[in-house]
């Protein structure tokens, strides 16, 4: 239920055309949080996704030594390398990165 105050412009009639609420009574809920991460949050794990460290640095990646994620998936390459997807729990960054540069924890 929404209350207005009697002088709100949406009661102006007759005296004038009534107009979009201007006392607040209509006011939209607050904006909700944005999905994107706020610097210093840390993305959830998943349930059933393993948590990784990333041991090696990933040539043309954005991704750093020691960075902390989890699996999001397998993939083969074109060099027949099994790769893993990784998912940084920092910012949410995905690169593929070799099996064989991560530790599970
Ligand atoms: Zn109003």
């Amino acid at each position: 239920m929404k209350y207005h105050w009697s002088d709100c412009s949406l009661h102006n009639m007759p005296a004038m055309p009534n107009k979009p609420c201007n006392c607040g009574g209509d006011a939209p809920p607050p904006k909700s949080k944005s999905n994107k991460l706020k610097e210093g949050e840390i993305m959830k794990i998943p349930e059933g996704k393993t948590k990784v460290k990333l041991m090696k640095s990933v040539s043309q990646s954005q991704l750093e030594i020691f960075d902390v994620g989890y699996i999001d998936g397998y993939a083969q390459a074109a060099d027949e390398r099994p790769y893993a997807v990784f998912v940084r729990v920092r910012d949410g960054l995905m690169d593929m990165v070799t099996i064989n540069s991560v530790v599970a924890f």
